[in-house]
């Protein structure tokens, strides 16, 4: 077993990945600044408050630790964002990558899984998409992943520093028995947006019903968050045995529209979704699903829970267990109102 310290733990796809790692009996280090994340998605004594700019601190940690890989979640995601502050995306996203690396190589430690996004690739020309498919980001955030993919590459080269790139698709469900899930402020996700519609009543707006799809809704590759984390403990099990370093998009080769996403969330709360139609949204291409072939036939990884009630299942578990006040009233009214 190994000791990982994983970046961006108290995040969402972090914290998951963090619980599978001490499943499978690795020891985990969590290093998180908490700009975004949350502190009680860790457990006790594991979480170091260090930003990953702070290389001195890093590396000192690494050393102490005797840390053998890294995963590094650590990030900004937010598309909208990216395109409003882009500064924010290089400083936080690229420097701070750079910052942990610079800390790793003085640490000694060459094995990183990064977590990188489906983003890279723009407007695809075309889908389902393999990891060949031409890199032509849209938007900052999108360029922030793929610059770091870059600097990985010249690490692999002259640095011997191995490293796994995973492209991820649309990341959503929760593992609520474990009290983690999706907890974005603010929320821009699609799912999330629709559960707090049911709880509140209060419509989730669609964006565009134009598209060339056959609902005119935008379709997407959904994988539930514990499978993507399962990715990174294949990954990072590679790396630690030797492996070489890669690109892998992490989906389940299945696409399903926005209006798909409400129907299954009416099946799963047996409640009716409001909504509106709105017009598109800037840079959303109409279909984005992945060619995860490789990632399976490589890694030997699989989608457990690509099924869309299951994962739906899962974020209304959490949703349920995390409404705030206001949203527990709203809720509170519908369920009556429908009694
Ligand atoms: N979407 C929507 N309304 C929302 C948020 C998202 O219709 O309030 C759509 C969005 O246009 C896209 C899909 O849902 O087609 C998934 O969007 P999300 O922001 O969850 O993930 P992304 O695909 O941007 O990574």
């Amino acid at each position: 077993m190994a000791t990982i310290l994983v970046t961006g733990g108290a995040g969402y796809i972090g914290s998951h990945t963090r619980y599978f790692l001490q499943k499978q009996g690795h020891s985990v280090i969590v290093v998180d600044n908490l700009s975004r994340g949350h502190r009680e998605m860790v457990p006790d004594g594991i979480l170091r408050e260090i930003d990953t700019r702070d290389t001195a601190r890093l590396t000192d940690l690494m050393k102490r630790e005797r840390v053998d890989a890294v995963i590094h979640f650590a990030a900004y995601i937010a598309v909208g964002e990216s395109t409003k502050v882009p500064e924010l995306y290089f400083a936080n996203n690229v420097s701070g990558s750079l910052g942990l690396f610079d800390a790793m190589l003085a640490a000694g430690v060459n094995k990183l899984v990064f977590s990188s996004t489906a983003a890279a690739y723009g407007i695809p020309q075309r889908v389902p998409i393999a990891e060949t498919e031409p890199i032509t980001p849209i938007n900052p955030y999108g360029e922030s992943k793929v610059m770091v993919e870059k600097i990985l590459e010249w690490l692999d080269r002259y640095r011997e520093f191995r490293s796994v790139c995973l492209r991820y698709f649309n990341a959503c469900g929760a593992e609520p028995e474990a009290g983690l899930g999706e907890l974005h402020d603010p929320e821009t996700h699609l799912i999330p947006l629709i559960l707090k519609a049911v709880m509140t009543g209060k419509p989730v707006t669609l964006f565009g019903d134009d598209y060339p799809t056959d609902d005119g809704t935008c379709i997407r590759d959904y994988i539930h968050v514990s499978d993507l984390a399962e990715a990174h403990i294949f990954a990072v099990e590679d790396l630690l045995n030797g492996g070489t370093s890669d690109v892998f998009n992490v989906g389940t080769a299945s696409g399903h529209s926005v209006k798909e996403v409400v129907t299954a969330v009416e099946r799963v709360t047996g409640k009716k979704v409001p909504f509106t139609i709105g017009p598109r949204r800037e840079g959303d291409p109409p279909s984005l699903v992945a060619d995860s072939q490789k990632l399976q036939s490589k890694l030997g990884w699989k989608p457990k829970r690509a099924d869309l009630d299951r994962i739906v299942s899962d974020a209304w578990e959490f949703a349920l267990r995390n409404m705030n006040q206001n949203e527990q009233l709203a809720y509170g009214r519908r369920q009556k109102a429908d009694t």
